[in-house]
């Protein structure tokens, strides 16, 4: 019964929504998602296309909204700028909800836990994550990881790469201890490079929305409910 009633409840929702949308799209009817292309399973490239489950939720929107796709490759830290100016409709690049970006963007409902963990090479002395003082840490400018990481053991310990294929590079090579990153392209990058290991023990624990401009209500509204949609009623998990 529960089930029902928010089944009929969505269909309303997304009625409403769409209809607001529609009144207002624009003429070429394209959704710009904006993304950083090296954080697999969520976006990397397979040849020369960009996949992965962010492009996958966008693409199941866009064909709900009646609109065509189109993906942006862009730095990590320019993200947030892109979608605050309208530059782009949407960032979906397995981005944590924070405070910070909160006073920014809007984010829809969350559709995946993400975790921080870290990176080392086998062998290494750093057993946890008080292993970490005094060492230097590779982190991808602006993530949530950088964040953490130079709050807590400082700037000047943190070197920060353009993406998290760049920090893993660092890693192998020795100009970095470790690398603080999501667990899942953790797992995608070890698994892809010999020698590496992450650790047991767990650094932050977040979760992963849609990011839209606080100035487009009704975009922000109708990807909002399709994303609902798509992990509560559809219980999609990702
Ligand atoms: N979840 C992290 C953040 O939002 C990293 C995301 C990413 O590198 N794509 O900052």
């Amino acid at each position: 019964m529960k089930k029902i009633v928010s089944v009929i409840l969505a269909v309303m929702m997304l009625l409403a929504a769409v209809s607001m949308f529609a009144s207002c799209k624009k003429e070429d009817n394209t959704l710009v998602m904006a993304t950083n292309a090296t954080f697999p399973p969520y976006e990397f490239y397979e040849g020369e296309k960009m996949v992965g489950i962010d492009v996958e939720i966008a693409t199941a929107i866009a064909e709900k909204l009646g609109m065509t796709l189109e993906v942006k490759d862009m730095e990590f830290d320019s993200l947030i700028s892109a979608v605050e100016g309208g530059v782009v409709d949407v960032v979906l690049a397995g981005l944590t909800v924070n405070e910070e970006r909160l006073e920014k963007v809007n984010f829809s409902t969350s559709y995946a836990k993400g975790v921080q963990v870290i990176i080392v090479k086998e062998g290494s002395d750093i057993a946890d994550v008080d292993g970490l003082e005094g060492k230097i840490i590779g982190v991808q400018a602006g993530t949530t990881g950088d964040i953490y990481a130079s709050d807590d053991f400082g700037e000047e310990n943190v070197t920060k790469y353009a993406n998290g294929a760049l920090a893993v590079e660092g890693l192998k090579t020795g100009k970095v201890d470790c690398v603080i990153i999501d667990n899942e392209p953790a797992k995608n990058y070890v698994a892809a490079n010999e020698g590496l290991k992450i650790l047991e023990t767990e650094y932050v624990e977040e979760m992963y929305a849609g990011a839209m401009s606080k100035d487009n209500e009704a975009l922000y509204t109708a990807v909002a409910v399709f994303m609902w949609l798509l992990t509560t009623v559809f219980s999609r998990e990702y």
